[in-house]
């Protein structure tokens, strides 16, 4: 069998090696048009940052050292220029040489990868602006910041973008950030994203959101960014990292079908509409975990398993690549945010149903030294619990959380599940009840009607007919309070109930969700029905409404 493998990254590099594992005899032939194969363009933001110091700890493999330890016949600097299917065979062009030549195959794996988008805005091509995908890239943009640059604007505030901004400042630029949305990483709920944007801007970035770049222009050798707001920003650089597309210009021109989303269709043995053609990677369209449409999801691990399901279907086992959940992680300064699953937003989107909770547990047990609360929030079908998405912020202790998450989303457990979870504690690490468990407890007290929860959304126009109740101390509520929220702490409460109305709702809350929640149960057993108590506490409060953190 020869297998032909246009791509050398991610997609392409599992299935060459997936197939050569499979398959000694296989002949495999790499064609990447890039200077390099199985690169670690995760990595390349911190070498423009100088955390990855080694410019060759990027570069993971060499054509030479495939060719030893596989057999991979791989080329370098070699485009494919087109396919002719009844043929099976690609035109390839040496773009070293511009020798163009025929490469038959018996299987062909499409790993095209991304492009980022480059919108048609007028001075595009000023030399100081930049998108960042290759080692060529970050070559470039390292360049210019080792020859003195004090500024940078970076346009996009997607996980490359922040991942950008963070680096140019460890470089001691000044740095700022735009978005055209009305918050940084879009992936996550805008109220999650709100304590990295504050941690953001602790760390001497500028953030502009709500505005986008309408056009570049030159002024003295400098990159001047016009904004659609009417201001103007002048940097020594611009990184340009507002999304990706699909790279789909090969299997377009070569009438594979592309899906609604416009990348490649494949099956979920991830093959083409041409039985010997498999795409694998950010070219392809998944099918979402949670929400199950045809979703883009341009992430290395789905990448990278991608590529190894087409390898195992090629080779003639009957392997199948379920969905993609987006289990996503980013380091924002001394930060870290990520969520898997479903988005609110994205299940709104689909008209999907769902129940929220907001919780803020210690990454750690509070007594050992080094934590602070985490802001979690998880999302869980209404009828069964199952687990739709979880997003978790914070600063210890937030990936591996939401890699639990992600396993029992996959899993298809539900929040009941997360109660019986029996994870790893010793206090440097966690607490008996984890926050996964914990997020369990109080997703299931939701579903069994233990407890009612309102949303800081509800106010002030849902609130306005009733009562809020501060369970805080007096101190905690002179300090900040929900205006218009009467106080009576928790302590106080049994001997002021009778009171509370009867005859309007009561929207209880405290900072995390704590007092509030004992406040809820003994007030609803002394009879009080029109209860809720605010999820998340002041905090998310905070985080919804855009008010300062107490
Ligand atoms: P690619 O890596 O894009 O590789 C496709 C290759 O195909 C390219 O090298 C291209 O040159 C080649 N090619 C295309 N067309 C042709 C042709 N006609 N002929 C020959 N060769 C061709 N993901 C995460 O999950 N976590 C992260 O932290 C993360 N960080 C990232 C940071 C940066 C700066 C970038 C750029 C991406 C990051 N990603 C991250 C995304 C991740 O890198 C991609 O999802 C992954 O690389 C996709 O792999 P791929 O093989 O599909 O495509």
């Amino acid at each position: 069998m020869k297998v032909v493998i246009v791509g050398g990254v991610a997609a392409g590099m599992s299935a060459a090696a997936r197939i050569r594992r499979l398959d000694e005899f296989a002949d495999i032939v790499v064609l990447e048009r890039g200077n390099h194969v199985s690169f670690a363009n995760c990595g390349l933001p911190y070498h423009v940052g100088g955390v990855i110091k080694d410019r060759d700890a990027l570069l993971l493999q060499t054509p030479q050292s495939l060719k030893a330890s596989m057999n991979l016949d791989v080329r370098i600097r070699h485009e494919v220029a087109s396919i002719d299917r009844p043929r099976r065979t690609v035109h390839a062009v040496d773009l070293a040489t511009r020798r163009e030549y025929e490469e038959s195959y018996d299987k062909l794996v499409l790993a095209t990868g991304a492009a980022p988008i480059r919108p048609k805005l007028a001075g595009l091509e000023h030399p100081r602006v930049f998108v960042l995908r290759m080692i060529e890239d970050m070559d470039r943009i390292k360049a210019v910041v080792d020859g003195g640059a004090s500024s940078a604007i970076v346009i996009g505030g997607g996980y490359i973008g922040v991942e950008m901004a963070e680096n140019f400042r460890e470089r001691g630029l000044a740095v700022t950030l735009v978005e055209t949305a009305d918050q940084l990483i879009p992936p996550l709920d805008r109220e999650m994203a709100r304590d990295l944007e504050s941690h953001i801007r602790e760390n001497g970035v500028s953030i502009h959101l709500g505005t986008a770049a309408a056009s570049f222009r030159d002024i003295a050798g400098k990159v001047a960014v016009d904004l659609t707001n009417a201001r103007t920003l002048t940097a020594d650089l611009a990184i340009l990292a507002v999304g990706v597309r699909p790279d789909t210009a090969l299997a377009e021109s070569a009438g594979l079908e592309l899906g609604s989303r416009g990348g490649i269709r494949v099956s979920s043995g991830m093959r083409t509409s041409d039985p010997d053609i498999y795409a694998a990677g950010d070219a392809v369209e998944v099918v979402d975990t949670v929400t199950r449409v045809p979703s883009l999801i341009p992430l290395a691990g789905p990448a990278n398993r991608q590529g190894r399901v087409a390898a195992e279907n090629l080779c003639g086992r009957q392997t199948v690549y379920a969905s993609t959940q987006g289990t996503a992680v980013v380091k924002v300064f001394a930060m870290t945010g990520g969520g898997t699953g479903a988005s609110e937003r994205s299940l709104r989107k689909v008209g999907q149903p769902f129940m929220k909770i907001y919780l803020h547990p210690s990454g750690h047990a509070g007594y050992y030294p080094g934590t602070v609360p985490l802001h979690v929030k998880v999302i869980f079908a209404p009828d069964s619990g199952k687990l739709l998405g979880a997003q978790v912020v914070g600063f210890d202790g937030v990936d591996k959380r939401i890699d639990v998450f992600a396993t029992a989303i996959r899993a298809g457990m539900t929040v009941y599940d997360l109660q019986e979870l029996e994870l790893a504690y010793a206090p440097p690490y966690g607490s008996a009840k984890d926050p996964v468990n914990m997020a369990g407890f109080v997703a299931a007290n939701c579903l069994k009607g233990d407890v009612v929860m309102w949303y800081a959304e509800d106010f002030p126009v849902k609130t306005a007919e009733g009562m809020i109740l501060d369970v805080r101390s007096p101190g905690e509520y002179d300090h900040w309070h929900i205006p218009g929220a009467v106080n009576i702490p928790l302590g106080k409460l049994r001997s002021q109930a009778d009171s509370l109305p009867r005859d309007r709702s009561i929207y209880v809350y405290c900072r995390v969700g704590f007092r509030s929640y004992l406040a809820y149960r003994l007030l609803r057993q002394r009879g009080l029905e029109k209860l809720s108590m605010l999820a998340g506490g002041s905090l998310t409060f905070h985080s919804v409404h855009g008010t300062t953190l107490s």
